[in-house]
């Protein structure tokens, strides 16, 4: 089975934010909950169709749609866990098109249609592209964070 990006939905419960964080940024739907609901979580994935991350051993796998336990600690070892359990799909044509703090689809626009004053003028001069979260309002672009995170990634694959 190969889990499309489109199809593969993730629930991460509020032991794993940081992979909560990779998640979005690879491109994956991932709602994160930073209180210890467990029928909540458990809930949602059932009408939703999301995969449970937990590191609770406790919460059952019968009551959701799917359950993954995390067995490490460290955010690389976690989503190596997951690209291996689950069989990821993780492609650089999907990374940060999503929000990393709301989920929510980025909307891509140019420098044309940028408030010079929203960036630091260092990024107005360098970049052509940018992505706007109609949650947070917050702008991204493929600065050095970009490039440091594709050097985290290729090192994980
Ligand atoms: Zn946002």
């Amino acid at each position: 089975m190969n889990n499309n990006i489109y199809e593969t939905k993730f629930i991460v419960d509020y032991m794993c934010g940081r992979l909560a964080k990779w998640l979005r940024i690879l491109g994956y739907d991932t709602e994160y909950s930073n209180k210890n609901l467990k029928t909540k979580i458990l809930l949602k994935s059932l009408q939703d169709q999301r995969i449970v991350i937990t590191r609770n051993t406790k919460l059952s796998t019968k009551k959701a749609y799917k359950l993954i336990f995390i067995k490490y600690d460290k955010v690389f070892d976690q989503i190596k866990q997951l690209i291996t359990e689950l069989n990821l799909t993780v492609d650089k044509k999907n990374f940060f098109s999503r929000c990393s703090f709301c989920n929510v689809i980025l909307t891509e626009f140019s420098k044309k249609d940028l408030v010079k004053s929203k960036v630091p003028p260092y990024v107005y001069e360098t970049q052509k592209t940018f992505f706007y979260c109609k949650e947070c309002s917050r702008i991204y672009w493929h600065g050095s964070h970009y490039e440091l995170f594709l050097k985290d990634i290729n090192k994980l694959l």
